[in-house]
């Protein structure tokens, strides 16, 4: 790998580059990491050092780094139309081509796709979606939405408000209106004495409890992941989801998954929604969409949906200069493809999956782990300072951030959520990478434990 001037891209990136959710005092006291090139399951920085990629980017780049066919339809699409949009009745090629492959791999209830760039903006459009679709069947005042606390949708002013991150709302005057937030269902830190069965039902009751109290006559939808990612990879109990359907249904209210992360094989399914059994009217995608090859995002809507907001709702007045870009669609359409006929999620689910999933649950037996908790390719490590009374070591993420940083010496990226360490690897992992990645997180953990313990002393 070519060796770059890191202290000169540094003091550049410092200079004039706002970073998103950064502390750039505490960033400019080390410098910026430079990330030059990635090879499958491989980051490499400036200085040539090379990390497996535990996080798939930002949990996106789910068919791993590197594959040339999605340059090249890149490249193809560029010399054959660039850009062109799809506003006031037109139409190109890849957007009609990825709209048909949606509607193939979603379920088969759901044919009708709105594009957007990115999760965000997808979740501004669920928003506006969702109320138009209840307006224009003539229910003006059915225009709340529900989510949850320490949900992530998002960070524009509908996806932060939709999302129950309290730093986020902190800033910039959030939630909007009409927003309601219930709690997640987290069992290990809000379980208490209950059954994983009792506190999933408890959970789910949190939603009919607030559509009780608002008035289902107010209540549009309900937005959840059907995994929470960036709230720390918090897996519902069996019969969360299937709770939400049915009360979601009993008082007529839409259920919006949000599979930004989930979809496109993340759970070892095509989407979260097939896993947990959730019967989504609205789906938003991104991430996993284009492997993050190119910045895409999608909203996904039921024939019920499609019926109010297509033949009832007169003009949608809402869209995006690059809704429906031609290069982005064609390489998340690509993206798909390749998926499909290498049978990448297949293949995972049946071969990597419950490897990867066994090896975080032995690292459960840490010391430093309370909580080993995951599903298909996702998973968290909780850190705490005693295990019997799950107590943490406080001080807002300060042992889960040391602990990222062993990992980053390394050759590992994890990401911190709090004191929980995650881990998204690209699908295309093998068994021996799944080792190399437990060795390194071991030796993290290890590294960790002794680090803590001598400061804590
Ligand atoms: C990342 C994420 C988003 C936001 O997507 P962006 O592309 O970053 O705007 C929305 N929802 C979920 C569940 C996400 O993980």
């Amino acid at each position: 790998m070519r060796q770059y001037d890191t202290a000169e891209l540094q003091r550049l990136d410092q200079k004039h580059h706002i970073h998103p959710f950064t502390d750039h005092q505490e960033m400019w006291q080390k410098g910026a990491r430079i990330i030059t090139g990635a090879e499958n399951i491989y980051i490499y920085d400036s200085d040539g050092k090379k990390y497996l990629d535990g996080m798939s980017g930002l949990w996106c780049v789910n068919i791993g780094y590197g594959r040339q066919e999605l340059a090249e339809v890149a490249k193809l699409q560029m010399e054959q139309l660039p850009y062109y949009n799809s506003f006031f009745q037109t139409a190109q090629l890849p957007a009609v081509e990825l709209a048909e492959i949606l509607a193939e791999v979603t379920p088969p209830h759901m044919n009708q796709v709105f594009f957007g760039c990115s999760g965000s903006d997808g979740n501004d459009t669920v928003l506006r979606l969702v109320r138009h679709y209840w307006a224009s069947l003539g229910h003006k005042n059915k225009n709340i939405v529900i989510s949850r606390i320490n949900g992530y949708h998002g960070s524009t002013m509908a996806g932060a408000s939709l999302g129950g991150m309290k730093p986020m709302h902190a800033q910039g005057g959030l939630p909007i209106p009409d927003i309601a937030h219930i709690d997640q269902p987290y069992f290990y830190r809000e379980g208490g004495d209950m059954s994983l069965e009792e506190f999933g039902r408890q959970r789910a009751r949190c939603l009919e409890d607030k559509i009780l109290e608002l008035g289902a006559d107010r209540v549009a939808a309900f937005i959840g992941e059907p995994v929470q990612g960036a709230g720390g990879v918090i897996v519902p109990p069996d019969n969360y989801w299937p709770e939400i359907n049915r009360i979601c249904e009993k008082y007529d209210v839409l259920l919006c998954a949000d599979e930004v992360i989930c979809g496109f094989g993340r759970t070892g399914e095509w989407f979260g929604s097939e896993k947990f059994g959730i019967e989504p009217d609205v789906m938003t995608m991104a991430k996993g969409l284009s492997s993050g090859y190119q910045p895409i995002g999608a909203v996904m809507v039921s024939d019920k949906v499609a019926e109010g907001l297509v033949n009832k709702g007169g003009e949608f007045v809402h869209g995006y200069t690059y809704s429906g870009h031609p290069v982005a669609c064609a390489v998340a359409l690509k993206n798909i493809q390749i998926m499909r006929d290498e049978r990448i999620i297949e293949n995972a689910r049946d071969n990597t999956m419950d490897y990867l999933q066994s090896k975080v649950s032995q690292l459960g037996e840490h010391p430093l782990v309370g909580d080993a908790r995951g599903t298909g390719f996702l998973a968290a490590l909780e850190l705490v300072k005693n295990k019997e009374t799950r107590e943490n070591f406080g001080n807002n993420g300060a042992a889960g951030a040391v602990c990222r940083d062993f990992a980053i010496e390394n050759g590992l990226v994890m990401r911190a959520v709090g004191d929980s360490m995650i881990l998204c690897p690209p699908l295309i992992i093998s068994r021996e990478q799944i080792d190399e990645l437990h060795g390194k997180i071991l030796q993290s953990l290890d590294q960790s434990l002794e680090y803590l313990t001598e400061i804590s002393a």
